[in-house]
């Protein structure tokens, strides 16, 4: 590593300003003057991992460089417009740029940068912006963060200067404009750096990048990173788990192009050749050696983190660090180098050098949970009010703080969908599943960090968001087919029956075209809340009679889509939270865990008036001729929850003892009330794992915060549904699966050894359900005549 030469050129007071400092001279104190990029470089250089060497023209330089020449003023002046204007605000942004392109640097400067340059080596070397401004919230108030590669000495001190020019980008006016803060608060260092020419490289969070929890996740392609970070690749994903060192999943992705450089030293991609397009770039040993790096810089910051690495004649090289901004709790971060870089590693520029590639601001990169399969491209429309929705044309994707049922009609025009907010267990997680749109949920901050026009990758078995396009080619014929199937289209016929969850009514053809025998669970909150009115306000402003049409004609749809197959119908089960922020949302109470709240049997125990409207929806479907319908009851306590309900039923004209109905199996109670609760005539139960995993581990399914405690697998909630199914058997009660955990192989694989009668998964799951039912099934068969 080169160390310092530094010359003095402004005397301000008391302090000497250096042009240039080495990274060996910077730690996480000097981010006022190197900015969020280099202080981190420093720290992570001072902690003596493997960064490629570096030397940073620090902000006191590019100030001194405007005050000295005297373009300060006229630069500010330029850019005191009114944002808004879009012609004041092109020409502020034009003006500005002009002046300081065009200013000469002073020779002491241009000495000095020279002089480091040849001190490194007098190789090429990548230019990249460090903007400086403390509680920026985002850089995008400070600049582009411009990325120049594979710079020449001839070329240097230009692309400092472009460097310096991207604070005055039309962008950064405008945000700095509209969040009042001032031009003149808000300084540029510039990092000049080693190229390393990768033969490999990639991005690795060292922690589940929405849990946070001790899981890391490595992206790897061939050649020099810019593929992987502009989205141009579709890298290969490696999982670890941390705790026990293992590398849990290997994905090899197609890998189609690489960036390379060229013979004249700009970065050109190409296609990678035939033999490696499919094979994996990471060796176990590699991925072990990443992660012990990745391990340093998180044990470094206390904080998890997201990483752009890249492996050159076998030796891992550190490009850049970023706390990861997904998880919760951005405090996490504070104090570290890396405060002033909110962005994610795609967040730094697109690559401009030698006009091989465009110069792109906001290569975006994000990572949430992956809630619904597929891989999409589309161009971003954030909605942030409903009346956004016409916007979202066919193939666009949405982007969203959470989706709310009168977006359905937008998210099924959509190509993909993502989310800021919301688990696997969301309204835009069931509902996209359902659709079959791709989407990521809970990526934290996609309405901030994509921007509306722009085109992205989403990918919904990974969970990750990339800038650009990048999927393989769909024709019409594999739209027509759905999602891939990763088995053959044949149903494989099983004594267990495999059901299918809906949720929303216009998901019933799709749910019906996988051959599932009947619908598990159909969650009739959706139909509800899509009337955007809390029951009692549908009730009042449109009459009892509306209201149980409303749901006749929901549920009918999904019924009529199955027939003869049977379909089992939840009453009402939406937590309070939920129903305030409806149109009569003020008049539900407001509840300090809605969770363990007013929800479910509890809620309609209490308004039996509403709940009766309910019953009578399904009483007007038994007399259309839906004898397929099936009644069930959600959180139900024990036995005494059920006999009330069973009373209510009866008084509007049911006939328990001729319609089929049981209860979901979701509160410990229930599981150990169980015996009554059979003695109360229900005809099935069925396991709600979302909730009895919730209830058993104490783990609130929507905290972020306990995320990874959430465990539908555990012993505790296994061993409740063993006694369940134990006395359901002898008491002849059918037993049945719809929480999430449905489509979990470990978990079809307990339930099918342990006797259960059906399963009823997710659309996307119940193929590979049906074939995991069919290889247990047979399994057990053997067992038994051996
Ligand atoms: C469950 O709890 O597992 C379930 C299916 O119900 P919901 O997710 O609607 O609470
Ligand atoms: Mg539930």
């Amino acid at each position: 590593m080169a160390t310092g030469t530094s010359l003095i050129v402004v005397e301000d007071g008391t302090n000497e300003s250096m042009p240039t400092l080495w990274l060996d001279e910077i730690g996480a104190d000097d981010l006022a003057r190197v900015g969020g990029k280099a202080a981190s470089l420093g720290e992570l250089t001072g902690a003596g991992l493997p960064v490629p060497s570096a030397f940073v023209v620090t902000a006191d330089t590019y100030r001194s460089f405007i005050e000295a020449t005297g373009i300060d003023e006229p630069l500010f002046e330029a850019v005191d417009v009114d944002s808004d204007d879009s012609q004041a605000l092109a020409e502020a942004a034009e003006r500005a740029q002009e002046l300081i392109l065009e200013t000469d640097t002073p020779p002491s400067v241009r000495e000095d940068l020279l002089a480091a340059y040849d001190e490194m080596g007098d190789e090429d070397v990548a230019v990249r912006s460090s903007a400086t401004a403390e509680d920026l919230p985002d850089a995008s108030f400070a600049g582009q963060q411009d990325t120049y590669l594979n710079v020449s000495r001839t070329d240097l001190l230009q692309r400092v200067k472009e460097c310096w020019a991207s604070l005055f980008t039309q962008r950064a006016i405008y945000y700095r404009n509209e969040n009042d803060f001032a031009h003149d608060a808000v300084d540029i260092a510039v990092v000049v750096q080693q190229m390393v020419d990768a033969e490999k490289s990639g991005v690795m969070f060292t922690s589940h990048p929405s849990t946070g929890g001790p899981t890391a996740i490595i992206e790897a392609a061939w050649g020099l990173g810019e593929a992987v970070v502009s989205g141009a690749v579709s890298p290969d994903n490696y999982i670890i788990d941390r705790e026990t060192e293992t590398i849990d999943e290997v994905t090899v992705a197609d890998k189609k192009v690489m960036c390379v450089r060229g013979e004249d030293g700009e970065t050109i991609e190409r296609s990678v050749p035939e033999e490696k397009r499919n094979e994996r770039v990471l060796s176990d040993e590699e991925i072990h050696r990443l992660l012990e790096v990745g391990e340093r810089v998180e044990e470094h910051y206390d904080t998890p983190q997201d990483v752009e690495w890249a492996v050159y004649e076998d030796e891992v090289y550190l490009l850049q660090s970023r706390p990861i901004t997904t998880i919760d709790d951005p405090e996490g971060s504070a104090g570290s180098a890396n405060e002033a870089e909110s962005q994610p590693p795609g967040a730094k520029s697109g690559v401009a050098d030698g006009g091989a590639m465009e110069s792109q601001s906001e290569a975006v990169r994000l990572s949430g949970i992956g809630s619904a399969p597929g891989r999409v491209t589309g161009v971003v429309r954030i909605v942030d009010k409903l009346d956004n929705l016409d916007k979202v044309e066919d193939g666009d994707i949405i982007v969203a703080e959470m989706t709310t049922p009168d977006m359905v009609p937008a998210m099924k025009r959509a190509n993909g969908i993502i989310t800021d907010e919301g688990g696997m267990t969301s309204h835009a997680a069931i509902v996209s599943r359902e659709l079959g749109v791709p989407a990521v949920v809970g990526a934290e901050d996609a309405t901030q960090k994509l921007r509306d026009g722009e085109t992205i990758t989403l990918d919904g078995d990974k969970g990750t968001v990339e800038k650009g396009a990048n999927v393989p080619e769909t024709t019409e014929e594999d739209k027509d087919a759905g999602p891939v199937e990763t088995h053959s289209a044949v149903k494989p016929m099983t004594g267990t029956e495999v059901k299918v969850n809906v949720s929303i009514p216009e998901a019933a053809e799709r749910a019906a075209a996988t051959g599932a025998d009947g619908v598990g669970l159909l969650r009739i909150e959706h139909m509800i809340l899509s009337t955007d009115k809390t029951p009692s306000r549908y009730v009042e402003d449109h009459g009892e009679r509306a209201y149980v049409d409303e749901i006749v004609e929901g549920v009918r749809s999904v019924a009529e889509a199955f027939y003869p197959r049977p379909v089992r119908v939840r009453t009402l089960d939406a937590p309070s939270d939920e129903f305030r922020q409806l149109q009569g949302g003020e008049d539900e109470p407001s509840e300090h865990n809605p969770m363990l709240g007013y929800r479910g049997i509890r809620r309609s125990l209490d308004r039996p008036g509403e709940f009766k409207l309910e019953l009578r929806a399904f009483e007007r479907l038994y007399d259309l001729g839906y004898d397929n319908v099936e009644l069930m009851l959600p959180l139900v306590t024990d036995a005494e929850d059920i006999l009330r309900a069973k009373a209510l039923m009866q008084e509007v004209g049911i006939d328990p003892e001729k319609r089929d109905w049981g209860v979901m199996v979701e509160t410990p109670a229930s599981a150990l009330s169980i015996e009554g609760i059979c003695e109360a005539g229900i005809d099935f139960v069925s396991f709600g794992t979302n909730d009895l995993t919730q209830y058993t581990l104490a783990v609130d399914r929507n905290n972020g915060n306990v995320a990874d405690r959430f465990d539908e697998l555990h012993p505790a909630v296994l061993e409740l549904m063993r006694q369940v199914i134990g006395t359901c058997r002898e008491h002849d009660v059918a037993t049945s699966i719809c929480g999430q955990a449905a489509s979990k192989p470990q978990m079809v694989d307990f339930l099918v050894d342990e006797g259960v009668t059906s399963i009823s998964p997710n659309i996307d799951a119940v193929r590979d359900v049906q074939h995991e039912v069919k290889r247990v099934e047979q399994r057990l068969l053997l067992e038994s005549v051996r």
